[in-house]
């Protein structure tokens, strides 16, 4: 499975505390639409914020190109990935030649939803799949755990419900052919070193989502989340763990990529394991850390933590 990444549009503005929020759409911000490619006959596109500028652009493009030949000889069957900006994704996806089948929405929220209906009005008879739970904006096709959708001969999608940021979260898990790395589309549940905030539901459901759900899932499994906040998290989660390593060396790594403008997108789930804290709620030194009995307590403890850390 060969995923890689495009493109981005609109503004360098934003705001460090406004991680994850539900925004209006005339706010100004950055956002950068990715695609991916999964294996040889389809893609996935997916939208995700940053704080980085144009040139970030220029070398998802150039990532983007060294890729070409192994598009080209795709059939080319592909399916995006909350796409936000679809003029792009249409216009990128004729020029490679990949017919787009239908849209994957991870949440409801207008930077993971919001394309949805000029996506319908630019290709008619798409399919939009989006959370039952979660009244997706253009939303034809609702699905519920464990709904499983195929996409050419080889890519086979699993949907995973994964609520607390919204009640009707879906992460969607992609498979391809035998030997190939899978992958996990996250929405904003899983962030790299992080997790969403808890808009529409409580520790109990992001524990499961995250501990119980997603931990499930094949450690080498490529973890595609919705935004690129990945340096403030592994900063905030060396406050839980001042002495992990992993932590300590993946920050330094992510602060390396950023600095060239490079994306720290896609970890992996072993990864996450490692060093999200919102994963490692069951050690017993970081539960008695903060004082906690429980994963569950742990997991609340850390959200309120993160929600008022200044970084
Ligand atoms: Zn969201």
């Amino acid at each position: 499975m060969m995923i890689q990444a495009v493109e981005e549009y609109n503004d360098q503005s934003k705001e460090e505390d406004d991680e994850d929020l539900p925004r209006s759409l005339s706010r100004r911000q950055l956002l950068l639409s990715v695609i991916y490619f999964v294996s040889l006959s389809s893609f996935f596109v997916s939208s995700l914020s940053d704080s980085v500028y144009h040139q970030f652009l220029d070398l998802f493009l150039l990532l983007f190109f060294l890729l070409t030949r192994i598009i080209d000889e795709s059939t080319g069957d592909a399916a995006v990935v909350d796409p936000v900006d679809p003029e792009k994704v249409i216009a990128s996806a004729e020029e490679h030649q990949v017919k787009i089948k239908f849209v994957l929405t991870t949440h409801h929220h207008w930077d993971h939803a919001g394309g949805n209906e000029k996506i319908k009005q630019l290709v008619p008879g798409i399919k939009v799949y989006g959370g039952s739970l979660d009244k997706v904006k253009g939303c034809t096709d609702a699905v519920d755990n464990g709904d499983k959708l195929s996409l050419g001969q080889d890519v086979n999608i699993c949907a995973l419900h994964t609520p607390c940021h919204t009640k009707g979260h879906i992460s969607y898990y992609v498979t391809g052919k035998v030997g190939e790395t899978p992958a996990v589309f996250t929405g904003d549940t899983l962030f790299v070193a992080g997790c969403g905030k808890f808009f529409e539901g409580t520790a109990e459901q992001m524990h499961q989502s995250l501990c119980v759900t997603l931990a499930a899932l094949p450690k080498p499994t490529q973890v595609y989340c919705g935004h690129e906040y990945t340096v403030k998290n592994l900063e905030f989660a060396l406050t839980v763990e001042p002495n992990n390593e992993k932590i300590q060396q993946k920050l330094s790594w992510a602060r390396q990529q950023r600095q060239a403008n490079l994306p720290t997108i896609p970890s992996t789930l072993e990864e996450e394991l490692e060093t999200n804290p919102f994963m490692r709620v069951d050690k017993p030194e970081i539960q008695e850390k903060l004082g906690c009995k429980s994963p569950i307590d742990t997991l609340r403890e850390i959200r309120n933590k993160k929600d008022q850390w200044k970084g």
